[in-house]
């Protein structure tokens, strides 16, 4: 608990989110998660600032997971805190020590970065199956039909694919890739689902190979010239 509790003290942005607290609770007034919610940023600002280091353990086992990280408790402060930039370093904190709660709240998110990775755009049209959006209730019989035709009949240009959005060319793809593991995205993925990091490390080399393969076509290509 207390190499965690330093982890999120020694984050770099740790003293720009937190300058001391009133604890007047206007951030929890204006908080839309806190609506719905048994979450109150007021609440986790406090434990920061007290340093509880128990009871911000306990908090990082479902509470911070209740943020929508946007901001505008952070807009509101009276002490210029940001209490939705101290949930993201508690989360980026859980993740790196591979918390149960972090495995559990991004599970449902795989899909979505294989995707991601994979494809470069975050949501296709071959997502959208009735066993994934059960909380769409009826309406998401009316995406169940011939998904190729349905795309067919917007008017502006899809690419006529249901598999991805937008075309991302093969060199963006392997920069992109490169940003990941150089800002420790892919290191944090391998934490919280091993699996998922095995079958985007094989695509990615994959798509290395053919990045370096189009390389050599251009040089040989430039040589003949
Ligand atoms: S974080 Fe800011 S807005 Fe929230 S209780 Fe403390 S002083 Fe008030
Ligand atoms: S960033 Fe999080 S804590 Fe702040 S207002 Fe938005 S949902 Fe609430």
């Amino acid at each position: 608990m207390q190499e965690i509790y330093d982890d999120i003290r020694n984050d770099f942005r740790y003293d720009h989110e937190l300058n001391g607290c009133l604890n007047c609770g206007v951030c929890t007034a204006t908080c839309p998660a806190a609506h719905f919610y048994d979450f109150s940023p007021r609440e986790i600002v406090q434990l920061l600032w007290t340093e509880n280091v128990e009871q911000i353990y306990d908090a990082m086992q479902e509470k911070i997971w209740a943020c929508a990280q946007c901001m505008t408790c952070a807009a509101r402060c009276p002490f210029k805190n940001s209490p939705g930039g101290l949930i993201a370093i508690m989360r980026e904190v859980s993740i790196k020590h591979g918390m149960q709660s972090a495995k559990d709240v991004l599970r449902p998110f795989g899909r979505v970065m294989l995707k991601l990775i994979t494809t470069g755009n975050q949501l296709s049209p071959d997502m959208i199956q009735p066993d994934h959006f059960p909380d769409w209730g009826p309406n998401i019989q009316k995406v169940e039909g011939d998904l190729k035709v349905l795309r067919k009949a917007i008017p502006v240009r899809t690419l006529q694919t249901t598999e991805t959005a937008w075309e991302v060319s093969l060199k963006t793809s392997v920069e992109m890739y490169t940003i990941w593991e150089m800002t420790g995205v892919m290191d944090a993925l391998q934490i919280v689902d091993e699996n998922l990091f095995d079958v985007i490390e094989d695509f990615i080399d994959e798509k290395r190979e053919d990045y370096s393969d189009w390389l050599e076509a251009q040089e040989d290509q430039k040589k003949d010239d």
